[in-house]
């Protein structure tokens, strides 16, 4: 693996008296891509809430570039959050009265950034991810994959180190969910970001350098996200030999 820019250790972390995560380790090197995958509720967005520090764990460590992440301020992450990471959900989370180019400016609008500047580099992104021909058009008025191109051109205008992609072709039909993906993997390719990306999607995860399974907040011990590609995914019931593309949830 190249140099490793995000880990957690030990991380444990627990809703109520239900856990979530039992005590995960996870590295992300500099422009890897990592799938965090299995079944629904195994612990994925949780893990991914305590990598980018929108969460802090209840045990464990979490560190970024060498250096503790859990440990510092709201303030400091969230400034961390908005500097070197980007974030993009299943659903886009798009503003709905702004249009394609002032979403994707925002976060630079939020970091000072002048507003022409900003919607010109906008419109760089939305070119760059083949949908500069909605930059005027207001979410609601695009289709699902054009308003995730959008997202993802926000996510990314801020040439982040690490993008946080949660379940992110998750609302998609499997072609327009595959061409989001292509979008994703190439613009992170060739800025050299690193992924973190949660999916219970076998060709989802198909995608990354590596993957990263997920069983009842732990790591599987098998090392395999999805069962059908193990003969010997011990215990893993009779779910396991049902179709592995099969969506489990609404997510
Ligand atoms: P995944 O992303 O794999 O579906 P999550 O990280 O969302 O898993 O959830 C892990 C476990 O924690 C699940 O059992 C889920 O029901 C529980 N959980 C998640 N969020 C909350 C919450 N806000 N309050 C209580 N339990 C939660």
């Amino acid at each position: 693996m190249t140099e490793v820019l995000l880990a957690a250790r030990g991380v444990v972390k627990s809703y109520g008296n239900s856990p979530a995560l039992r005590g995960v380790t996870v590295d992300v090197g500099e422009g890897e891509i990592v799938a965090v995958t299995g079944p629904s509720g195994c612990g994925k967005s949780t893990l991914l809430y305590c990598l980018s520090g929108i969460m802090r764990p209840d045990a464990g460590e979490i560190s970024y570039r060498g250096a503790r992440l859990d440990t510092r301020r709201e303030s400091e992450r969230s400034a961390l959050r908005r500097g070197d990471f980007g974030v993009l959900f299943q659903f886009g989370q798009l503003v709905a009265e702004l249009p394609a180019v002032d979403n994707v400016a925002l976060p630079l609008l939020l970091r000072g950034t002048r507003r022409r500047e900003a919607r010109s580099a906008a419109m760089v992104w939305l070119d760059r991810l083949g949908v500069a021909d909605v930059a005027r058009d207001l979410p609601g008025e695009m289709s699902g994959g054009q308003a995730q191109r959008v997202a993802l051109g926000r996510a990314l205008v801020t040439e982040p180190h690490v993008l946080f992609a949660d379940e992110p072709t998750g609302a998609l039909d499997t072609l327009t969910g595959e061409a989001v993906l292509g979008h994703i993997v190439r613009v992170v390719r060739e800025q050299g970001t690193a992924v973190v990306l949660v999916t219970h999607e076998a060709t989802v995860a198909a995608h990354a350098d590596r993957e990263v399974a997920l069983r009842d907040g732990m790591l599987d011990p098998t090392g395999l996200g999805f069962p059908m590609a193990s003969p010997a995914a011990v215990g893993a019931g009779p779910a396991a030999a049902g179709p592995r593309h099969a969506r489990t949830s609404g997510r």
